[in-house]
C-alpha cells in the first residue's frame, strides 16, 4: 500500500488491489477515512498509520456501495459508517450483498480476515449536503450513473476531490447505471476538478487537476461514443482488462446486462 500526503491534513492511500483508493482526512482534532484499501494486512495497518500521522479517525465515509469501497470498518470496528442516502437505500435493497462479494473475493485468492465485515446500521447522508468534520465542513455532491448510487466528497480547505470510481487514469467508465446518469455527473464534477489541486478517483490517484480534465474529456468523450455505437477506448487505456470492460458497457447499452 502507497500512501501520499497531498496536503497536511489529507492522506491518500493505494491499495495493491486495483490500486482503489482510501483518503484519510482531517481537521482539528477529527479525522475521517473516505473508502477503503481491500487487502488484509493493508486495512490491519491502517489504524497504527492513521495514529502516527496524527489523524485521529472517528467517522468513515464510502464514496458508493462497492464491496471493495465499503471495508474501513475492518480497519476501525464500530466505527459510524456515513455514506449518500442513494447508497443507504441500495445497502438496504441488497442486503449481505457487499459480503458475499466480499467472501468470493477472499475465496479466490485464499486470503484470511480476522472479522466478518458488518455493516449492520450506517448514516445515510443528504446529497447533495455538508458533513462536519473539526471546525469545517466536507461537501458532498451527487456521483450516480458509474452505480445507481454514489457521492463524491469536496475538500474545500484542502482543495482535494474525492470523487469515487469516476477519472480513474487505469480504468474506463463502467457504466452500471446509464450512460446519462454518468454525463450528468462528470458534468457536476468538472467545475471542481477545475478548482481543485489534487482529485482522488477511487483507482489508480491521486492525480492533478490538469490530468483530472483530460481524463474528464475522455471519458465523455467514449461515453457519447459508446452512446453513438462507436465508442474508441482512451489512449492508455485499451489493454485487455479495459477491452472487457468495454464489452460489458456494450452489453448494457443494448440491454444484455
Ligand atoms: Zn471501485
Amino acid at each position: 500500500m502507497r500512501a501520499l500526503g497531498v496536503h497536511e491534513d489529507v492522506i491518500v492511500l493505494s491499495s495493491r488491489m486495483w490500486r482503489t483508493s482510501a483518503t484519510l482526512v482531517r481537521n482539528g482534532e477529527e479525522a475521517f477515512l473516505i473508502d477503503s484499501p481491500v487487502f488484509p494486512d493493508e486495512l490491519e495497518l491502517l489504524p497504527a498509520l492513521a495514529e502516527q500521522a496524527r489523524f485521529p479517525v472517528c467517522g468513515l465515509l464510502a464514496t458508493h456501495g462497492d464491496w471493495d469501497h465499503l471495508l474501513g470498518r475492518l480497519a476501525f470496528p464500530g466505527t459510524a459508517l456515513g455514506v449518500a442516502e442513494t447508497t443507504a437505500a441500495r445497502l438496504r435493497a441488497h442486503p449481505g450483498d457487499a459480503q458475499r462479494e466480499l467472501r468470493d473475493f477472499d475465496e479466490r485468492h485464499y486470503l484470511e480476515r480476522p472479522a466478518p465485515l458488518a455493516l449492520g446500521s450506517v448514516d445515510a447522508l443528504p446529497v447533495p449536503g455538508r458533513c462536519e468534520i473539526g471546525d469545517a465542513e466536507l461537501e458532498l455532491h451527487a456521483a450516480d450513473g458509474h452505480t445507481i448510487d454514489g457521492m463524491a466528497v469536496w475538500i474545500g480547505w484542502a482543495g482535494v476531490l474525492v470523487c469515487g470510481d469516476y477519472l480513474s487514469p487505469v480504468e474506463i467508465p463502467t457504466v452500471e447505471r446509464s450512460i446519462d446518469a454518468y454525463l450528468a455527473t462528470l458534468a457536476r464534477l468538472e467545475p471542481l476538478v477545475a478548482a481543485a489541486t489534487h482529485v482522488v478517483p477511487g483507482h489508480g490517484g491521486p492525480i492533478d487537476s490538469a490530468s483530472a480534465a483530460q481524463l474528464l474529456a475522455q471519458d465523455r468523450a467514449y461515453l457519447e461514443g459508446l452512446r453513438g455505437g462507436g465508442a474508441q477506448l482512451p489512449a492508455g487505456r485499451r489493454d485487455a482488462e479495459q477491452r472487457r470492460l468495454h464489452a460489458a458497457n456494450v452489453a448494457v447499452v443494448e440491454g444484455h446486462p
